[in-house]
């Protein structure tokens, strides 16, 4: 059992891929040696780290599903010996009045026997901020920010006592910015207050990486922890644990280098003209080709292997807006994603089959593909290449159950030299 000589301090359950992978990133710049798994691993865990973060697709499934989902992976989490809980949500605090953040908050606490955890998305890092329970996303309230527009989980109301308190049964209160601002002390005081008047959740202010420092000492302890990635950066120092450039160093790079991007982001449509520009060689997918039954991913393969020895290549679907709109169009969008994914992840596949070791993959649905088909159940987190973006090293089926690198970058992260970027620092 490797929980017996390296228990597992913090053991996390992230309601979707890329958030995960934010919040292992967080926690490995604070010092902790992290594992992402992808869903709740079959066996034990077979790795020496502080923290595992268990990545479901829990977000916007029906509340019932996404308790089951969190349970079973509190329940895989407490078998490795995990001391303290952490449930991480988008910093945009999506759900429905339907949920799934109080629901899922609510089953882990009964699960836990838990009477009193906290619930904050603020992460001033990206700027996402609470202040006197609002959350702001930038300068404007989260409703006024976009996100009142989400098809999934628009949010109307900025102010989250309300937002949770509708999806609750317990009562939602507020650890406000003036307890937050004196210190853990206060936060404590302000928590045996708010017990006291019968409160079983209160969001908490934080407007600065110094109030989440803060907050962090007042979490020693608590068996359930709720947040965004943000909160994260407090807790490793609870147990004794600082920065340290071990936590993220991952086993050396070899093989050969691509990049696949299923990202129609601004911020990919950037990379992408940036890697051309390079000079770089790169494959554009037509969806339409895709849709008419070419052999689109054998013939990148083809394009793709006698360059790979001269560098990393690039095979992409991103394209403008106007150009997918007009694909979609035609192909329906639903249909016209799943296809791309489906061949950019085949494509990812088959790089790897033939050599590639260091792999970028931009896009959070396409990234959640790519790893399937890759056959990769759990990712040692390395260092940050851009805020929200660390290398990774995994196990892959496709390499012959050998390791390699990869990076999965979520649509409007990194710089625009990212993809040339990313491989200098391995
Ligand atoms: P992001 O992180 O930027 O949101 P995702 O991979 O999550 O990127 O989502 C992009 C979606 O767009 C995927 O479903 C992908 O298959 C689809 N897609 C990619 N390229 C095209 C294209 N040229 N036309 C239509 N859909 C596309």
């Amino acid at each position: 059992m490797t929980h017996a000589a390296h228990p597992l301090l913090l053991g996390c359950i992230a309601d979707d891929f890329t958030g995960a992978t934010d919040l292992a990133n967080n926690l490995v710049r604070a010092g902790m040696r992290v594992v992402q798994t992808i869903g709740v691993p079959d066996g034990p865990l077979d790795a020496e780290v502080d923290a595992v973060v268990v990545a479901l697709k829990s977000r916007t499934v029906p509340a019932a599903e996404a308790v089951a989902q969190s349970l079973a992976a509190l329940h895989w989490l407490q078998a490795q010996g995990a001391r303290q809980i952490y449930f991480k949500y988008c910093s945009t605090f999506d759900s429905t009045p339907a949920g799934n953040i109080g629901p899922v908050t609510e089953a882990l606490m009964d699960a836990l026997q838990c009477d009193f955890t906290i619930a904050t998305p603020a992460f001033p890092d990206n700027k996402r901020t609470v202040f006197k329970g609002y959350l702001f996303a930038g300068d404007v309230l989260l409703n006024e920010s976009g996100m009142q527009n989400h098809p999934l989980t628009p949010m109307t109301d900025a102010n989250l006592v309300r937002v949770l308190q509708a999806q609750s049964r317990r009562k939602v209160g507020l650890i406000d910015h003036v307890a937050v601002a004196q210190g853990a002390a206060a936060i404590r005081a302000r928590i045996a207050q708010l017990r006291g008047e019968g409160v079983g959740i209160a969001i908490v202010d934080a407007v600065s990486n110094d109030d989440l420092l803060r907050l962090g000492p007042a979490l020693a302890g608590m068996p359930l922890v709720t947040a965004g990635s943000g909160v994260a950066i407090g807790l490793p120092a609870n147990f004794g644990i600082a920065p340290s450039q071990a936590a993220s160093a991952l086993p050396a790079a070899c093989g050969l280098r691509a990049v696949v991007s299923g990202s129609c982001s601004l911020a990919t449509n950037r990379q992408v003209a940036n890697f051309i520009a390079a000079g770089r060689p790169a494959l554009a997918l037509d969806p339409l080709q895709l849709a008419a039954g070419a052999d689109v991913v054998g013939q990148a393969l083809a394009w793709a292997e006698p360059l790979l020895g001269d560098g990393p290549v690039l095979v992409y679907s991103t394209a403008d807006p106007s150009t997918v709109k007009s694909v979609q169009g035609r192909l329906g969008v639903e249909e016209a994603g799943a296809m791309v994914e489906r061949a950019i992840a085949a494509i990812a596949r088959g790089l790897v089959e033939r050599g590639v070791r260091q792999l970028v993959v931009a896009g959070g649905e396409t990234s959640g593909a790519c790893v399937q088909a890759l056959g990769i159940a759990q990712l040692q987190i390395g260092g940050q290449i851009d805020p929200g973006v660390p290398w990774c090293h995994a196990a892959s089926a496709a390499a012959g159950g050998s390791g390699l690198h990869i990076a999965l970058k979520s649509g409007n992260f990194g710089s625009d030299d990212f993809f040339t970027k990313a491989f200098g620092q391995l």
